[in-house]
């Protein structure tokens, strides 16, 4: 089947493609922040524009017991459409950690903030 890294690449675009079809809101904010402009440039200059958010960070792949990191960036269950600005505050930690250090902080969540 060729190179595989082209291979792989090929893998993480259907995954793209498959994700902007079903079209859903942002697994982050859960749709808070309104739906994400699918059609827009992945950057900061538009932050509610598609990216893909891997629910277990990608660089944590041992502590959840993937094979590699690639195989946790090509499962499709781990993977879900976020926003631009969503997935860069969760950065590589999980939703869990991300409310925990929310209830931490003692932030008072204000509806359409963030
Ligand atoms: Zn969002």
């Amino acid at each position: 089947m060729g190179n595989p890294r082209s291979a792989n690449g090929n893998l993480r675009r259907k995954h793209r493609a498959r994700l902007k079809a079903i079209g859903g809101e942002c697994g982050i904010c859960k749709g808070r922040l309104g739906p994400i402009h699918y059609d827009e440039p992945s950057d900061s200059d538009h932050p509610l524009s598609f990216v893909i958010d891997e629910i277990k960070p990608v660089s944590r792949w041992r502590e959840f017991g993937y094979t590699s990191r690639e195989a946790a960036a090509q499962d499709w269950n781990n993977l879900q459409p976020a926003h631009y600005c969503c997935n860069a505050m969760k950065g590589n930690k999980t939703m869990k950690e991300v409310a925990g250090e929310r209830k931490k902080n003692d932030i008072n969540i204000v509806d359409g903030l963030w």
